[in-house]
């Protein structure tokens, strides 16, 4: 008989990740709640997608426990101070999330994890290490923070020899159980703090990715932030004979990766640590080559070469690998100007990496800035910046940014937050930038004032490029 047999499981929320624990933990023999704060449209159809299932669903209220839960399983999106966590804690009921739940759901030969967190670069370099994984022959999935359920994944008749994992904040939070064979904390900037309450308490979230590490911490060695991800091993409380493994663009001192005359290198994992460098991979097999995902090519060729990957099949993976949309991608040349779609820079660390890839930069950004400042990034970009034009519900942040930073920069400001106002940014983006100009759609900002999502910002930005193209 399965332990969850006749447990009572609440489930916080009907999403995705939600429905997938609700299901699991029903076929495994719990009586199992799920409840969401919402009573829409949205909510009804996928309380009804549940309907013969014997799973209960009460919607409209997120705040009471209902009676009897013997544990909460808790989407990502619920904040640790969500009245109905005070009820569990009240009531001695513990809440996990749905990573928790995967983890204790492995099997006895279960695939050990590989896992990837930061404040960005997650799916890329997670997406990365699924490719070299790969390359090297081995059954592999990139799973966690990216499309399939990791409960589904764990579950799944089909056997893996290794996970890669994108675990986020919000997911480590809930995870108190987890041991990874190796975990890569990539970059550590301020995000999310409305959820987390402070920098020191999503520090420690995502510290706990290297919490029990059997094999090896990766860190940025380059980070300059405090805490540094080397903080963070420093911290965590791992197996015997773990190591820290640095990565760098800089040349490589021993147990480090990083960059040599253009090629990547290993130091870490070769036979005599001190001496010798094991070649990678060039960079240009990374693509886009931008320096923060030559960083991410690097932390996933250190998880890779952990678990013992062969140094072609880093080489192999990475030239497979191609980015997904909305991230630094080129989407067309108009009259000798490139448009880059980066839409899923939805905060300003994400946005000054790839500012930072560029020379003479007309700049579109705005949208919601989540309580984040202005100055540093604006700062930072100034002497490569032609000229910007400003969208979304806070612009008047970047404005203010760019009046102090770079009052020299011309600056449209569209005064717009309606879905149409990308079209005209665009028009308006090519009427500042000249031949050899890059026009970069890279908000700093999240897209919920203007869109569903950052997928559609993109969208739209590629859509009114092709306008453009049209009618040049
Ligand atoms: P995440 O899954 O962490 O959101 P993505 O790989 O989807 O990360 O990339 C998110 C955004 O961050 C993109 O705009 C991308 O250009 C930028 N980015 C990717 N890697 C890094 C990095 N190592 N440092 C800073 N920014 C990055």
């Amino acid at each position: 008989m399965s332990s969850w047999q006749g447990r009572n499981v609440t489930v916080a929320g009907l999403g995705v990740s939600g429905l997938s624990a609700a299901r699991a933990l029903a076929g495994l023999g719990a009586v199992v709640t799920v409840v969401d704060g919402g009573d829409g449209e949205a909510q009804r159809a996928r309380a009804e997608e549940l309907a013969g299932t014997g799973i209960s669903v009460r919607l409209g209220d997120a705040e009471t426990l209902p009676d009897g839960t013997d544990l909460v399983v808790t989407s990502p999106g619920w904040k640790p101070s969500s009245p109905l966590f005070a009820a569990a804690a009240a009531a001695g009921v513990d809440v996990v999330g749905d990573v928790e739940i995967a983890w204790r759901l492995r099997g006895p030969d279960a695939a050990p994890w590989l896992a990837v967190t930061g404040t960005n670069g997650k799916t890329t370099t997670t997406r990365m290490l699924a490719s070299i994984l790969g390359a090297a022959g081995l059954r592999t999935a990139a799973v966690g923070n990216i499309g399939t359920p990791i409960i589904d994944v764990v579950l799944d008749a089909e056997p893996y020899d290794v996970l890669a994992v994108e675990l986020s904040s919000y997911q480590l939070h809930w995870a108190p159980s987890l041991r990874a064979h190796s975990a890569a904390v990539l970059n550590l900037a301020p995000d999310h703090l409305d959820w987390h309450g402070s920098m020191e308490a999503y520090a420690a979230d995502k510290g706990r990715i290297y919490e029990g590490n059997q094999i090896a911490c990766v860190y940025n060695v380059d980070a300059i932030d405090k805490p540094s991800t080397e903080d963070l091993v420093r911290e965590a409380d791992v197996e015997e004979g773990c190591r820290a493994i640095g990565f760098t663009l800089n040349a490589p001192a021993p147990s480090q990766l990083g960059v040599v005359d253009g090629i990547l290198v290993d130091r870490a994992f070769v036979p005599d640590r001190q001496k010798q460098a094991q070649e990678l991979a060039e960079i240009s097999d990374v693509r886009p080559p931008a320096p923060h995902n030559i960083a991410n090519a690097l932390a996933a060729a250190a998880l890779a070469r952990a678990y013992g990957v062969p140094a072609t099949a880093v080489r192999d993976g990475l030239r497979a690998f191609s980015p997904d949309a909305h991230r630094i991608e080129h989407v067309a040349d108009v009259d000798g100007v490139a448009y880059i779609d980066d839409s899923k820079a939805t905060n300003t660390h994400a946005a000054q990496a790839s500012l930072a890839s560029y020379e003479s930069i007309v700049w579109i950004a705005g949208g919601l800035a989540k309580g984040a400042t202005f100055d540093d990034l604006v700062a930072d970009a100034a002497a490569r910046l032609k000229g910007v034009v400003l969208i979304g519900a806070d612009r008047a942040l970047i404005r203010e940014a760019l009046v102090r930073h770079a009052p020299q920069v011309p600056v449209v400001d569209l005064g717009r937050t309606d879905t149409g106002a990308m079209s005209e940014a665009v028009r308006q983006a090519a009427r500042l930038a000249g031949p050899g100009d890059t026009v970069l759609m890279a908000p700093a900002c999240a897209s919920m004032d203007m869109f569903t999502n950052y997928n559609k910002r993109g969208d739209a930005f590629a859509a009114a490029v092709r306008e453009l193209g049209a009618s040049a």
